[in-house]
């Protein structure tokens, strides 16, 4: 038997025996639900790591087949074998770290503790397998006779790669303190997810005298209400550092020392000793990190990991940071100056401090734009939002979205709807899940249930999610959201969009470098707010009325006023997570003097704190380390992309709009991004006109 069809053997579900325990785990058996979607209801807590045990079995036995293999080594034996093998445990994996970031609970977070070490070993199994690792540079070294199409060429070339920067060309004893290390990262990384959960949402701050909401709009003094009732505060008001909570409350609350109070609960998490303490746990990963590059060959983690970006190595990234920094820096001042202006006339004398910031900006914007965010909101309720991006979808692209009811979900709030091409042909699907919950992480992020590839000849058809912390619907009043909110809501919809649209044949060649993969999702921002798109949402939630001209007008203008202090406490997270990432030394560092130092080098200004601290810089803790910054790069290259339509006069150019999704949104990582931006743009990307957008020019 050829070693390609033993494979498809074993990937045959179900391949078991009629063990008890196996027949009612949902991961055994086919799916009979709409769409072949996860069946949410039956899957228990205790499935998880039986399901994963059996997949790794099973991605085992795939692998030993195709590294025992006595026939020559070809890119179908080898390279195309090891892209086919671990679909059980994909989908076991797409099911449990999805609810374990959106839905998680103690026994979930144990799976977890219990799982990822195994995970890590597992992932070193195959990828230090000498003998595997011996037929893939075979294929490799002979690529240049083997006559494979730029697909076929591109995931021999990714598969290649990723066996050597796993350490697959390392020695025995290097391979050894290799599987160390990441056995050591992983067990760190679950111990900081479930700190800081519990730091995030241990904090409660308990208002008991109306006097204390004072300044605060209806729809917060609302939510903090219910938020206090679910929590058997009855007729008290409880905010917390969920992000629809604590950001009204810091722009709007006029009692002083509650805004101080709530600001250094949210930068003194995990950084205050005891048990959801992080400080330990980011400097010794931040150690590993450099001794893992440095095994590697590279001098820095920044230099492991920013080869595989566009931003190719440190330099790339300084470079770029630097020609944003100081312009940003410098109207973050101007900034600070109108605060403390407006501050003397509340408080003379008085400094402005980090819990001013948003209330005075709020005031200035009030005073000097006579805007008010509140007097938006209504135009902005959720689902409106939603049907607004969903709209700006179907404009660009011809695709429709239609509410699929009863589908299985794995929390009653989310939604699911199903998107088809514009001849009527199905898609795929997409979940939305908007709003926090106990058991959420903080942030938005979309993820996927499933990804498209061509499987058996067949297209699979994916499944996406977007996961926010949006505004809560409170009482009757549907979930009203700010600005940001909805610009968040069209940012993860193009990560979805970017998720539905990949026509590559392999699942190897999906992965998009991280300083691109934020231009599908930024660009459907810069639509999110034109006056043409408002027109097509933005209805009051009670009448119906199509937001006045004059006050998307007066929004716009305002909200230019903050952009220095947006790219200031933003780019200052960037700047220290490369700082942590260009570290050589191996030493663990003093987390809050290092971060100390490296703020302060940049000049930043006490009064702004960086978006993320270390204790709590979840990204950094993931797939962002020495990646922060590519928001921002991204943010170049999506206000570049979008002057492509504003050239065209037409911001749904179906020209160009075709040629984007054909030429980015399709793509994933087939093609080195640079050349992909170039087959779209025509050129490189410029970074003037996000400097003009942003007002630091
Ligand atoms: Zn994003």
């Amino acid at each position: 038997m050829r070693p390609a069809s033993a494979l498809a053997a074993l990937m045959t579900l179900p391949a078991l025996a009629a063990d008890p325990a196996v027949v009612a785990n949902p991961f055994f058996a086919e799916w009979k639900t709409p769409f072949a979607v996860p069946p949410f209801a039956e899957i228990k807590e205790d499935h998880f790591l039986p399901a994963f045990k059996e997949g790794m079995a099973r991605q085992k036995a795939e692998v030993a087949l195709i590294a025992e293999a006595k026939t020559a080594p070809t890119f179908r034996n080898t390279i195309v074998a090891l892209e086919l093998s671990g679909q059980f445990m994909d989908r076991v994996g797409s099911v449990f770290f999805n609810l374990t970031g959106a839905e998680t609970n103690p026994k979930l977070q144990a799976v977890n503790r219990e799982l990822m070490p195994l995970l890590a070993a597992h992932r070193d199994d195959i990828q230090l397998n000498a003998k595997l690792f011996g037929r893939v540079k075979a294929v490799w070294d002979a690529r240049a006779t083997l006559k494979l199409d730029p697909d076929q060429a591109r995931l021999l070339e990714r598969t290649y790669k990723g066996f050597v920067r796993s350490g697959a060309a390392l020695t025995a004893e290097q391979q050894t303190r290799m599987r160390a290390i990441n056995a050591e990262q992983s067990n760190l990384g679950v111990s900081f997810g479930d700190r800081l959960l519990k730091a995030t949402k241990d904090f409660k701050l308990v208002v008991e005298n109306p006097a204390d909401l004072a300044g605060l709009p209806e729809g917060a003094r609302m939510a903090a209400a219910a938020a206090a009732k679910r929590a058997g505060l009855d007729g008290k008001w409880l905010f917390t550092l969920d992000g629809p909570s604590i950001w009204p409350f810091l722009e709007s609350a006029e009692n002083r020392d509650l805004r101080k109070r709530i600001l250094t609960g949210y930068l003194e998490r995990c950084n205050q000793g005891g048990e959801t303490d992080t400080n330990a746990i980011v400097a010794k990963v931040a150690a590993l990190r450099v001794e893992k590059a440095q095994l590697l060959g590279y001098k820095t983690w920044a230099d492991f990991v920013l080869e595989e970006n566009m931003a190719k190595d440190p330099k790339g990234v300084y470079g770029l940071l630097d020609q944003i920094w100081k312009p940003a820096l410098e109207v973050a001042k101007k900034e600070r100056a109108e605060l403390q202006a407006m501050m003397a006339k509340d408080l003379p004398g008085q400094k402005l401090e980090a819990w001013d910031w948003r209330f005075y900006a709020k005031k200035v914007q009030q005073a000097k734009y006579d805007f008010d965010e509140e007097s938006v909101k209504p135009y902005f309720a959720v689902d409106q939002v939603r049907e607004g991006a969903f709209a700006v979808a179907r404009k660009l692209y011809g695709v429709t979205f239609t509410e699929v009811k009863g589908i299985p979900v794995y929390q009653k709030d989310v939604r699911c709807f199903e998107v088809k091409e514009k001849d009527g042909r199905h898609l795929g699907l997409i979940y939305v899940d908007y709003h926090p919950r106990p058991g959420k992480r903080g942030g938005a992020w979309m993820s996927s249930y499933r990804s498209p590839w061509v499987k058996d000849g067949k297209q699979v058809d994916p499944v996406v999610v977007n996961v926010c912390n949006f505004t809560p619907p409170s009482g009757d009043r549907p979930a009203l959201l700010t600005s940001d909110e909805v610009q968040t809501l069209f940012h993860e919809f193009g990560h979805g969009l970017h998720g539905l649209f990949y026509k590559g044949r392999y699942r190897g060649t999906a992965g998009t470098p991280r300083d691109f993969v934020e231009l599908p999702s930024q660009v459907m921002e810069n639509w999110a707010m034109e006056p043409e798109v408002l027109k097509l949402y933005a209805k009051h939630y009670k009448t119906g009325e199509v937001i006045p001209e004059a006050l998307v007008a007066k929004m716009n203008k305002a909200a230019k006023f903050g952009q220095g202090f947006a790219t200031v406490e933003y780019m200052a997270a960037s700047l220290l997570d490369m700082d942590w990432h260009t570290l050589t030394t191996t030493k663990p560092q003093d987390t809050a003097a290092f971060e100390k130092a490296s703020l302060a080098k940049w000049g930043l200004i006490e009064e702004i704190p960086p978006r993320y601290r270390s204790p709590y810089f979840n990204h950094i803790m993931g797939g962002y380390a020495a990646g922060y910054y590519s928001y921002i790069w991204s943010a170049v290259l999506d206000t570049d992309a979008f002057q492509a339509f504003k050239e065209k006069g037409n911001l749904f150019d179906p020209a160009t709009a075709a040629k984007f999704r054909a030429e980015v949104l399709s793509r994933g990582g087939m093609i080195d991004p640079a050349q992909l931006y170039r087959n779209f743009r025509g050129r490189d990307p410029k970074v003037g006109p996000l400097l003009e957008k942003r007002g630091l020019k």
